[in-house]
């Protein structure tokens, strides 16, 4: 992969499960999580034309947005680091000291953080508030909230376009959207793409991808596995995230990943999958790795 961003090229790793066998279906996981060690998994696909748009533009600044938590946020500086850039980080809430590992993270990657009340920060995608920044901190490249634009979408296009043919569905979490619309897009038609929405009001997220990518309708949403919500998790999930470990070897944390594998596991249980189906999970990442603090 030539870029800016270094790559580590990711294996396809066949889950075996008596649960895809009795369901008579393969099922794979493409390993995107460990393609960096700190710009991750989708992120690293989402940041990648932005960065080189950034360069291309002469914009020496990224500037993004995102909640105290954000991966976007850590993939953000830990890129821009990498990439020589400077970068801001636009935080929604107040400033809680000490820095949690996140935030800490990005500080310590030169990131200059900014917080804004919830209120203020409604406001992020308004071309008004927007020239505001602008007026505030110069030229910059302005990324929206979870690197979703579309740059993003085509960044994740692109890495669909590196993946094998011959799998009947993809599935993949959604958090804004854009990753399972550059999938949809970069897939241009064959198979079928699932997204398992980690927040309520999955049916939202409809309208959201389809902005992102209106041309193909071979994809759906399974919107009842966000387990209460953003971020929330059960002692149900948790059991799921240790005992895949345990089986497989593969860590998953409960905001985006286990809830995907959750609802993997209970599709091919319920027989949604017809047998002889290859199936792919894309690992999105999301683990912060010891190296990666
Ligand atoms: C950000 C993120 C997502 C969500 O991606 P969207 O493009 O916003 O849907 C999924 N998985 C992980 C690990 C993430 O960090």
């Amino acid at each position: 992969m030539n870029s800016i961003l270094p790559y580590h090229t990711t294996p396809i790793q066949q889950l075996s499960d008596p649960v895809f066998v009795n369901a008579g279906i393969g099922v794979f996981v493409k390993r995107e999580d460990i393609n960096h060690p700190t710009v991750s998994g989708n992120k690293w696909w989402k940041l990648k034309y932005n960065v080189e748009e950034a360069i291309a533009q002469s914009r020496h600044t990224l500037l993004t947005f995102g909640g105290a938590y954000s991966n976007h946020i850590y993939a953000t500086a830990a890129a821009a680091q990498v990439a020589g850039l400077r970068s801001i980080g636009i935080i929604r809430g107040e400033e809680i000291k000490p820095l949690n590992e996140t935030l800490s993270f990005a500080s310590a990657a030169g990131m200059q953080l900014y917080y804004l009340s919830r209120d203020t920060y409604r406001r992020k995608d308004e071309p008004a508030f927007i020239n505001e920044l602008t007026e505030r901190f110069g030229r910059c490249h302005i990324i929206p909230e979870g690197g979703s634009n579309e740059l993003g979408v085509a960044g994740v296009a692109a890495f669909a376009e590196t993946l094998p043919s011959d799998f009947d569905f993809i599935i993949c979490p959604v958090g804004t959207g854009a990753t399972l619309a550059g999938l949809i897009r970069g897939r241009a038609g064959k198979g079928t793409l699932i997204g398992v929405p980690v927040l309520k009001g999955g049916d939202a997220w409809i309208k959201e991808v389809e902005a992102f990518q209106p041309q193909y309708a071979n994809w759906r949403l399974f919107g009842d596995y966000h387990f209460g919500g953003y971020a929330k998790s059960t002692p149900q999930l948790e059991m799921s995230i240790r005992a895949f470990a345990e089986r497989h070897g593969i860590p998953t944390e409960h905001i985006y990943s286990a809830k995907m594998f959750f609802a993997l596991y209970d599709l091919a249980a319920k027989g949604f999958f017809k047998p002889g189906a290859n199936v792919l999970a894309l690992h999105t990442g999301g683990i912060r790795t010891p190296q990666s603090i």
